[in-house]
């Protein structure tokens, strides 16, 4: 009898693993399997990388700063 009662919460504990694992799979699969790359642009006079978002736009380019926008005009 103790053996039939092992046997039952061996399966059980099988069933319970399984259907843990299966939605752990679930929710990857629905997770994005990575954040979205930052749109990236370089400053026009010093050439230094930074999110779009963080530069400083001024006609079609972009600036890490104000103070190169300012050199970039006065040099073209
Ligand atoms: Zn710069």
């Amino acid at each position: 009898m103790a053996k039939i009662l092992l046997i039952v919460i061996a399966v059980a504990a099988a069933f319970w693993l399984l259907r843990n694992h299966r939605r752990r799979a679930d929710r990857d699969a629905q997770s994005p399997a990575a954040p979205p790359a930052e749109d990236m642009v370089g400053c026009a006079q010093c050439g230094v990388h930074m999110p779009r978002k963080e530069a400083l736009e001024s006609g079609q380019r972009y600036f890490c700063s104000g103070e190169h926008e300012r050199e970039f005009r006065g040099k073209h």
